[in-house]
């Protein structure tokens, strides 16, 4: 059984006291999920959730690090860095890494080796277009994504990977893929892991769905068979709406 992972992406917001008051107002009411439980924040706030999730079931994740183990990167942070702060996660390839910040499939799969190395879990992203997806390229799109951002990783390796689907036309535009949609790419993404590392290692890898998800649409999109999971961006910034998406 594949554990299902909530993660919070809160990209570009909150200060640190509002990150820390976030944590302790959830922490109690979540402490007997099921779910494994992500916090994405800032970097700036990674040491300070860190320690304010000490003893309770939350992850902490990083939203992105670089490929390199360390020199002249001015404003990046290494795997070393966050796995010294004992960083459990770091979202790579996320959409808007790609779009605004050149990150490539190559960089990606980079990333997705060096975090491996360093015991930091990625959650490494996919997701097609709108053109793509009226072209009928969104399998196409997501499959050579996901293949060559996991190349020359070992099978068993590849087994603890976490893939995030994302539709790039539904993160933050409150158009969500329906959940048979969303099954349907996340089962292709799972055929695709396994023609190439196994069905072993295909039906242990968690796939994630994100893209407008909230506590509205949690319970169809996860009582799908392939989605194992959602990436959340701006319904994981309240409180409430957060722990909401642990209901489904
Ligand atoms: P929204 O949930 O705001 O659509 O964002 C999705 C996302 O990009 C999570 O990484």
């Amino acid at each position: 059984m594949r554990k299902p992972i909530i993660a919070g992406n809160w990209k570009m917001n909150k200060t640190i006291d509002q990150g820390i008051n976030f944590v302790n107002e959830i922490k109690e009411k979540i402490a007997g999920t099921d779910v494994e439980v992500v916090i994405c924040p800032p970097a700036i706030m990674l040491d300070h959730l860190k320690k304010a999730t000490r003893g309770t079931n939350i992850k902490i994740g990083a939203q992105n690090m670089h490929q390199e183990e360390d020199g002249a990167f001015t404003g990046e942070l290494s795997a070393g860095m966050l796995s010294d702060l004992k960083i459990d996660y770091a979202i790579i390839g996320h959409s808007e890494r790609r779009e605004y910040f050149n990150e490539t499939d190559q960089s990606v799969n980079r990333k997705v080796a060096k975090a491996l190395a360093s015991g930091i879990t990625p959650i490494m992203c996919c997701g097609e277009t709108l053109e793509e997806r009226e072209a009928g390229k969104t399998k196409e799109r997501v499959k050579s994504q996901v293949l060559a951002g996991l190349e020359g990783i070992p099978a068993e390796t590849v087994k603890t990977v976490v893939i995030a689907y994302e539709p790039i036309w539904a993160i933050g535009t409150g158009k969500t893929s329906t959940s048979e949609d969303a099954n349907t790419v996340i089962s292709f993404i799972r055929e695709s892991v396994g023609a190439l590392y196994g069905t072993t290692v295909s039906e242990a890898v968690r796939i994630q769905y994100g893209g407008s998800v909230k506590p509205a649409n949690v319970k169809t999109l996860m009582a799908e068979s392939d989605i194992d999971g959602a990436l959340v961006g701006g319904a994981s910034l309240d409180p409430e709406n957060f722990l909401g998406l642990m209901d489904f």
